[in-house]
């Protein structure tokens, strides 16, 4: 077994949608990124790659390659599992924390479960989503951004 953690930070700016964890938020402004700027999906995907020994997302998916201009974090994540299962790894549970200001999150916790079980071949139980304000302290207080920082734990995958 190997753990890795992620961290990873984008700016709330206007005129674009919000996606966390492959969801659609309705809100009035949304992350700013190359890629749709999934927040939470982007700490798992440094989680999972940290875990494997296999760096990090912004080595993998750098922000100058036009490919990755606005794509879906779900796609990058499944190709974070692909990269661990080359290396004969399969995850074993994540668990995430966002730190957002606003707006509420609990409405759509369920459905950005669904859609990472669903990549990372997990049952619900294994993929834990939580989240939290700053009480209004600091930049994420302040609604300039949001954070979100997860931890995961993969093993070699068992051929017995
Ligand atoms: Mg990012």
């Amino acid at each position: 077994m190997r753990i890795g953690k992620g961290y990873d930070v984008h700016r709330l700016v206007e005129g674009r949608e919000l996606i966390l964890g492959g969801v659609k938020v309705p809100y009035e402004k949304g992350l700013l990124g190359h890629s749709d700027a999934d927040v939470l999906l982007h700490a798992m995907c440094d989680a999972l790659l940290g875990a494997a020994g296999l760096g990090d997302i912004g080595e993998h998916f750098p922000d100058s390659d036009p490919q990755f201009k606005g794509i879906s974090s779900l796609l990058l994540l499944a190709h974070c599992v692909a990269l661990l299962g080359r290396k004969g790894y399969e995850v074993v549970n994540v668990d995430a924390t966002l730190l957002a200001e606003k707006p509420k999150i609990s409405p759509y916790k369920s459905a950005m479960r669904d859609n990472i079980a669903e990549v990372l071949c997990l049952d619900l139980e294994d993929v834990n989503i939580k989240a939290t304000t700053t009480e209004g302290l600091g930049p994420v207080g302040r609604e300039e951004g949001m954070a979100a920082l997860c931890v995961a734990l993969i093993k070699r995958v068992d051929h017995g």
